[in-house]
């Protein structure tokens, strides 16, 4: 790590300076759709303004991608890559306007065109988005919902058709962000292919077609948001859309879970670094602000308000990074299978915990600045407006908690947790893991029921953990909000 120290001081400085500046210009002039050129062709080109194109190239320099894909001269991955990449996107995320979705979302593409092995134009297309060039760096989107199921994806309906040795893809796709993207990967029903999950294919899409002109999809318009204002999400419309084929047609489904853990690991980071901001702002207002004589921070009541908030950021910073490290040494082939399993229960845990934490520690650093918290020059309505989102993106809270049960269910996650949960020393670890033998015991609805209680008090405990085994200065018998 003491290798990335200059890189994370310099993302650091940046993101007090330019970043935020440019973030903010983002944030006043949000991306805008231009549907016709001046002669009425139909050209659906997304118009940014300068500021997010600086973003892109930050990222791309940085290799908030690419990083993660780089090899030593022997051809090896670092183990620790991910954990230097997850602490760089730590300090880019809370100034520049929700950039880091489009970084998640292309090194999710990333992974996936690099595990299917990456040939013909997905070679090539690799190559653009892990690029540290920002002339060449493309980014990628993830088409997956459609109007009638997110979660649900198992109901899509856009279908694929055979076109000779090419495919072409028809329908809807209803959330598409970073719509501006070069690439997008999208879930298709091939012809004939059976229902549900099941029959869905992953293909490559790209914003041209392989004659150079525009590709056959529209973007019918850009939605109107709470919050990520400044990158546009569109709902398109494809009308046979040239597209390519990535990995093995009936892996569709398993190779977009494959995209989800990327995605839900820049989620997290987000989270965090949500938390690490609107702590830092309250804990300096309140060094500032004096209300009954004395400065807020003298005050016992809101000095245990703001502890409580620290002790959330650092708790979602360490679960975080843990799964970052975990990821790292997954990719560089040196984790066991113990490893293994805890990441399969831990990356749907950190998600479903820091972005619900996250809305909940925005909030209270709005309170934190009384009334003038609630004013948009502030910048603090912004932070609340983007955190509501983690939650429902990339797997919605209880589609976590679901899948958090269903790890638990089989395979040896429930020991690889235990195990680890022991080995910190984690408070309450006794409670949670009789919990999730018992919510393991249950079948159906009670089961199901008690998934989400299950997955908080696993995660509480967790982080608890991990807090206590760095020595943090927090206290870990504060994590659980919401305040009280
Ligand atoms: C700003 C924004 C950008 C987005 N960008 C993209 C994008 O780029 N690409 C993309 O593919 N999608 C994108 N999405 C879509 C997002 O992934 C979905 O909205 C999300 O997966 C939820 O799906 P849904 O909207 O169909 O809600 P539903 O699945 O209908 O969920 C509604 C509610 O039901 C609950 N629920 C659903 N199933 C169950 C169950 N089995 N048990 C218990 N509760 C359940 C959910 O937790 C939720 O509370 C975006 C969404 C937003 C808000």
């Amino acid at each position: 790590m003491a290798v990335a120290e200059p890189a994370l001081a310099d993302m650091g400085q940046a993101a007090a300076g330019d970043l935020q500046v440019w973030g903010d210009a983002c944030e006043r002039q949000p991306a805008v759709l231009r549907q016709f050129d001046g002669w009425g062709n139909r050209v659906d080109e997304v118009v940014y303004p300068d500021a997010w194109r600086r973003l892109a190239a930050v990222a791309a320099r940085s290799g908030l991608v690419g990083l993660a894909y780089e090899t030593d001269t022997a051809g090896r991955t670092r183990d620790d890559a991910r954990l230097v990449q997850a602490a760089l996107c730590y300090l880019f995320a809370p100034s520049t306007a929700t950039y880091l979705c489009p970084v998640a979302m292309t090194d999710g593409a990333a992974r996936l065109l690099s595990d299917a092995g990456g040939v013909g134009q997905a070679r090539e297309v690799l190559e653009h988005l892990i690029s540290r060039n920002p002339g060449e760096a493309w980014t990628s989107g993830q088409w997956m919902t459609e109007r009638q199921g997110g979660s649900d994806v198992g109901q899509n309906a856009v279908v694929a058709k055979r076109d000779g040795d090419r495919w072409r893809l028809f329908g809807q796709k209803f959330f598409c962000s970073n719509i501006g993207c070069e690439v997008a990967l999208a879930l298709a029903r091939p012809e004939g292919a059976a229902p549900g999950t099941r029959g869905l294919a992953l293909f490559l899409v790209r914003h041209d077609g392989p004659d150079g002109s525009r590709n056959r999809y529209r973007i019918d318009r850009l939605k109107d948001k709470l919050g990520t204002r400044a990158m546009a999400t569109g709902e398109v419309t494809l009308e046979g859309a040239h597209a390519e084929l990535v990995g093995a047609a009936e892996r569709g489904f398993a190779q977009m879970t494959a995209m989800l853990n990327i995605t839900r690991l820049h989620n997290a980071i987000t989270a965090a670094g949500i938390m690490r901001r609107a702590v830092m702002l309250a804990s300096a207002y309140a060094g500032q602000r004096e209300a009954f004589g004395r400065k807020l921070e003298a005050h016992p009541l809101h000095r245990e308000v703001l502890a409580q908030m620290a002790a959330e950021a650092d708790g979602a910073l360490y679960l975080t990074m843990r799964m970052a490290q975990l990821l790292g040494r997954i990719e560089a082939s040196s984790a066991d299978a113990t490893e293994l399993a805890l990441f399969r229960v831990g990356i749907a845990l950190a998600k479903l915990y820091t972005a619900k934490q996250a809305v909940a520690v925005a909030s209270e650093a709005i309170e934190c600045f009384g009334g003038q918290g609630y004013m948009e020059d502030t910048g603090l309505p912004r932070l609340l407006r983007d955190a509501q989102v983690l939650p429902i993106w990339e797997g919605t809270t209880n589609v976590l908690a679901l899948d958090v049960l269903r790890v638990l269910g089989k395979g040896d996650a429930l020991d690889a947790l235990g195990a680890e949960l022991e080995r910190l020393q984690a408070p309450e670890r006794d409670e949670a893991i009789d919990l999730a033998r018992k919510a393991r015991l249950e079948r159906g609805d009670t089961g199901e029921s008690m998934a989400r209680r299950l997955a908080f008090s696993l995660a509480r405990s967790w982080m608890g953990g991990l807090l206590g085994a760095a020595g943090a200065e927090v206290r870990p018998r504060d994590i659980g909000l919401p305040l009280r």
